[in-house]
């Protein structure tokens, strides 16, 4: 969940990346993709979707712009006439296409997957892998951001709530008793959302019986009879550079330990929320535990990466761009950053 509320560094590099894409798209929606494809500076790409959905997806929606279907399928229609789509094996074996090779993948396993997006996918023929966090899998609780858009949906939702909110007194000195403090709690300090839910009534449980969030083990095998692949986003959604070395290897290992029972893919590893800061031991211990491990993706868009296993995804749903859009910003803000020898993620 490469989101656009996210902490720190992150959310200035985003922040630039966003106000850098508002200002080149009036100039590149003028020229056609085929213009562009030549410049792609890798033969495969890796794209990472989150959710599609028709609906008004609280749990979600103040976290990134999602997809309806309508749009989704419009990023599809575009792709096929421009890509070709691979699949897992494809990937690894750097499977050499007629047109560039696009690997679709989506991150979190929410239930929608299911529902929308396999559907379509199987209509077309295409190929996706799945990044989970097995914590949730079957809705036995909720991922810590899902629980804070949940909350800010209800408040602004209800008129009682924002004034019950006023007197919630344990915000702790750096919030304010606003929506924008609640999408601030991080990973560390994400048991105060529960007591801000307990303070606003806001049941978690209930409303996943009532709104399954995640997908089941059940669908999780029957999609993977479908065909479709599914891997390790860590355990239960940590921002990774928030941990310690250990904790971040803890974290994984307790994933992949889950992928090995199910008989899921051991081979490839994304990162949840941001790969930024993390050093060279991490990678070098992870690979050396998990001898399966081939891969691992982050999702900071075209860039290269000073660790050569570790891959750089490109997220789809910034602002209300279409695929094509975004493609193309992504190319020239690549060239720009090589232009003054930044578009390498250099790791210690
Ligand atoms: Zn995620």
């Amino acid at each position: 969940m490469p989101e656009i509320i996210i902490f720190g560094k992150v959310f200035f590099l985003m922040s630039f990346k966003t106000r850098f894409f508002r200002i080149i798209n009036p100039i590149s929606k003028c020229f056609s993709f085929g213009g562009f494809s030549g410049f792609l500076p890798a033969g495969q790409l890796v794209l990472v979707y989150h959710l599609v959905s028709d609906e008004d997806v609280k749990h979600a929606k103040h976290l990134f712009p999602y997809r309806s279907a309508a749009q989704f399928e419009k990023d599809l229609d575009f792709l096929s006439k421009n890509f070709e789509f691979i699949n897992w094996e494809d990937y690894l074996s750097r499977k050499k296409t007629s047109r560039p090779g696009i690997l679709l993948t989506f991150d979190d396993g929410y239930s929608e997957f299911s529902d929308v997006i396999a559907p379509i996918l199987l209509r077309k023929g295409i190929f996706a892998i799945h990044y989970i966090n097995p914590k949730f899998i079957d809705n036995k609780d909720m991922m810590w951001r899902n629980k804070a858009s949940l909350i800010v949906s209800e408040i602004i939702e209800n008129e009682s709530l924002q004034r019950k909110l006023i007197q919630y007194t344990d915000f702790g000195n750096d919030l304010n008793h606003d929506t924008n403090s609640i999408l601030k709690i991080n990973y560390q300090n994400r048991k105060k959302l529960d007591d801000i839910a307990i303070h606003l009534e806001i049941d978690f449980d209930n409303y996943l019986l009532k709104n399954p969030v995640y997908l089941t083990t059940s669908q999780l095998n029957r999609l993977k009879t479908d065909g479709f692949g599914f891997a390790s986003h860590g355990w239960d959604h940590p921002l990774y550079n928030q941990l310690s070395l250990a904790g971040q290897l803890e974290n994984t290992q307790k994933s992949f330990d889950y992928m090995q029972e199910h008989q899921f893919l051991k081979d490839s590893f994304a990162f949840p929320f941001t790969d930024h800061l993390i050093k060279n031991d991490f990678f070098d211990s992870v690979f050396r535990q998990n001898p399966d491990l081939k891969v691992t993706f982050g999702a900071a868009g075209l860039k290269q990466d000073s660790y050569p296993k570790n891959i750089q995804r490109i997220p789809i749903e910034i602002g209300t761009y279409s695929a094509e859009a975004i493609l193309k910003n992504e190319i020239i803000y690549y060239y720009l950053l090589k232009s003054v020898n930044k578009n390498t993620i250099n790791r210690s």
